[in-house]
């Protein structure tokens, strides 16, 4: 079945002033070439402080990293009258991407000695900084379909230690570097479509079926019905870092 030549993604982007660290932004683009380059309509909705998440024109939340201070400057803003709507589009599974902070703050909190947050409690997580940072290039193995059996690669750099509580599933499984605490084995945190993980890098260009993966469950399609692109440069970039997490 060919996509609907209608089809059109929109991406509701959480407080992009703030949370856009470590080439985050790299993901919007991602996801903006792969829908281009299929003739997929694509259009980003800016949702900063004060402004309204619009669920019902929204195809995909996506919320950035950031330093604590950012996190700070946006914490009462997402988990005061954003916070519902954001546990009910988890709840329901609905496509989302939280890289990091976004993740964190997605979580019931993150503290830190220079802040303490109250989350919107969508994921079963919790956060605390630990006493160093968690950094480097990072492998992990989930249970998605993708021709790289899985296996995402990419870039983490937090202080926070992320739990999960029982009514959260992890990502994956680390396979080189930290995760969500340096110690479970366990990264990141996904309800279906909603996605919570550490890697930066950006993620999506060097794993590029998740971007595919994200695109398809977003306009509620297969992805076996997204037209094939050439994936020689992503496989690539794949490749490069997974050799860099050490496999
Ligand atoms: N400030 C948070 C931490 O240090 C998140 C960092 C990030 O988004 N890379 O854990």
């Amino acid at each position: 079945m060919p996509v609907d030549p209608a089809a059109h993604l929109t991406v509701s982007v959480l407080y992009p002033t703030l949370l856009n660290i470590y080439a985050d932004r790299g993901n919007l683009i991602f996801l903006q070439r792969r829908c281009e380059w299929r003739n997929i309509g694509f259009s980003i909705n800016s949702v900063g402080i004060g402004d309204p998440i619009d669920a019902d024109g929204t195809n995909l939340i996506y919320v950035g990293g950031g330093q604590d201070r950012d996190q700070a400057l946006c914490a009462s803003d997402l988990a005061g009258a954003k916070a519902e709507l954001l546990r009910d589009w988890v709840a329901s599974g609905s496509p989302m991407l939280a890289v990091c902070g976004g993740y964190q703050m997605l979580g019931h909190g993150y503290s830190s000695p220079s802040v303490s947050i109250d989350g919107v409690g969508a994921f079963d997580a919790e956060t605390v900084a630990g006493p160093d940072r968690l950094i480097g290039a990072i492998e992990i193995k989930t249970d998605l379909p993708g021709p790289t059996g899985g296996v995402l690669v990419g870039f983490e750099n937090h202080s926070g230690r992320t739990t999960l509580g029982p009514g959260a599933t992890a990502l994956g499984r680390v396979v080189h570097g930290h995760g969500n605490d340096g110690v479970s084995g366990m990264e990141g945190v996904r309800q279906n479509a909603s996605i919570g993980t550490y890697l930066h890098g950006p993620l999506l260009p060097k794993n590029w079926w998740l971007a595919d993966w994200l695109i398809a469950s977003a306009l509620g399609i297969s992805v076996d019905h997204l037209p094939s692109l050439p994936n020689e440069a992503e496989a690539a970039a794949h490749r490069s870092a997974r050799k860099a997490a050490g496999s």
